[in-house]
């Protein structure tokens, strides 16, 4: 089943998307079908109208357009750190790296609407001032790699890239650069690294990218959704996006729902919209089965149990009232077929794997909270595991140079927290309690 489905019309208290909004045309990819619907109207608004770069960054806020790649950091206040009066390059990275387990939302941008993150890039530049940027995608993505590719070759064609862009002093080159694959290169700073031909490891900060970042130039990055968001917000305004969403998280949101629900894919909905309905549009449960748990944000992100999630609305501030992050918005449904324990081993075995290395918390942390866990889920835990786990857990958090090692922790210390009785039923029994029946 192709890992998406884009929600297009429907109950009223849904709207139509933004980032994917063209998506069930025929060739969205081509420039010929983006211009048709009012494509690159954005950019000219800006250029020829025209608009100062303030006033752009200052719509980007009004309309409360909050990160997209996990952090959700406000963009207009990440894009008025760019300095101004600067000489020499800046520059404008975009990163398409997903690696996120349970994301798979902008590889459909760049199938799908490439030229609306082009779009949304070119506009970006013009109001920092960026005149180079990269789209960072992941190696793995073959065919959004060759989808981006073409469609900057009809933007250059048309005028929208390179010199004197729609015959104003304003330029800007555009390259696609192709990720080798590892996780940790979705962290900014890793990223840049790897864009400069190193090794992918995160840098210390400070000094933050706007004013040390791509070979020591100011630069900002961000993410596919995030610059796809932003054509329509400069066309329609700050108010229309903020609208769509709620305070403090404007807009609509791609969420890549997968696990247990029987039409999983990528939705594109409102912020804010309650979870129960997200779950409905992906076509709820399988039959008889009921919800044991929810990881929000992807596989670095706290847990939360299914009756808690019922209550919580898709959207940065709910989520983390609930005690867990929106992150990139890829939701694991986990249904009572499931047993925790397993689910847990295995992701801290993809964060065991993907440590950079660098800190030795992070480096000997994640590889030490894998081994537990896997003796655990093996039928060899001891006793005193679960305490172990939460204190190797407590002197990772926050003492490592990237987020990584943190959210490796997030689901051992969350699952232990909600689903202790399933764990001590794997110390004492040796066996897991859902093989046996008994959740
Ligand atoms: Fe590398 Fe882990 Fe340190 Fe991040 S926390 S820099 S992934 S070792």
């Amino acid at each position: 089943m192709p890992c998406w489905r884009n929600y297009v019309g429907g109950p009223t208290m849904f709207v139509n998307g933004v980032t994917l909004q063209n998506r069930g045309l025929p060739d969205s990819h081509r420039l010929s079908v983006y211009a048709g619907t009012g494509g690159y109207g954005a950019l000219r608004k800006v250029l020829l109208d025209p608009m100062a770069p303030d006033q752009i960054i200052s719509e980007i806020k009004k309309s409360a357009l909050r990160g997209r790649g996990g952090a959700g950091f406000p963009t207009g206040l990440k894009w008025s750190f760019m300095p101004k009066g600067v000489t020499g390059t800046k520059y404008l990275l975009c990163n398409a790296d997903e690696g996120e387990p349970g994301t798979c939302k902008d590889r459909d941008i760049m199938r799908y609407e490439p030229h609306r993150l082009i779009e949304g890039m070119i506009i970006g530049a013009y109001a920092m001032g960026a005149s180079a940027g990269y789209i960072f995608i992941r190696g793995e993505f073959v065919e959004p790699i060759h989808i981006v590719e073409g469609a900057l070759e009809e933007a250059y064609a048309k005028g929208y890239l390179g010199q004197n862009i729609l015959g104003t002093d304003f330029s800007f080159d555009l390259y696609v650069y192709r990720g080798a694959g590892a996780y940790i290169c979705g962290e900014e700073t890793a990223l840049m690294e790897a864009l400069e031909g190193k090794k992918g490891q995160p840098r210390f900060k400070p000094p933050f990218p706007a004013s040390y970042g791509l070979y020591g130039r100011p630069t900002t990055i961000n993410n596919v959704e995030t610059f796809a968001s932003v054509p329509d917000i400069i066309t329609k305004g700050g108010d229309w996006f903020l609208n769509l969403g709620k305070p403090n998280n404007g807009g609509t949101k791609i969420f890549s729902v997968t696990g247990h629900v029987q039409k999983p894919g990528n939705y594109e909905v409102p912020m804010g919209l309650p979870f129960k309905d997200l779950l409905a549009m992906a076509g709820g449960l399988r039959p008889g089965r009921q919800l044991k748990a929810v990881i929000p944000g992807g596989t670095s992100t706290a847990m939360v149990a299914g009756a808690a999630m019922m209550d919580v609305t898709m959207d940065y501030d709910s989520i983390s009232k609930a005690g867990s992050a929106l992150g990139a918005g890829s939701v694991i449904i986990i249904d009572n077929s499931v047993c925790i324990v397993k689910t847990v081993e295995r992701i801290a075995r993809f964060y065991m794997h993907e440590s950079c290395g660098q800190c030795t918390p992070c480096r000997e942390g994640m590889g030490w909270l894998w081994r537990v866990m896997h003796r655990l889920e093996n039928g060899q835990g001891r006793e005193e595991d679960l305490q172990l786990l939460l204190d190797v857990g407590s002197r990772i958090e926050g003492r490592t140079i990237c987020a990584l090692a943190d959210g490796g922790v997030a689901p051992v210390v969350s699952s232990i927290r909600l689903f202790r009785e399933e764990y001590e039923y794997h110390i004492q029994h040796k066996r897991c309690l859902i093989s046996m029946g008994v959740a």
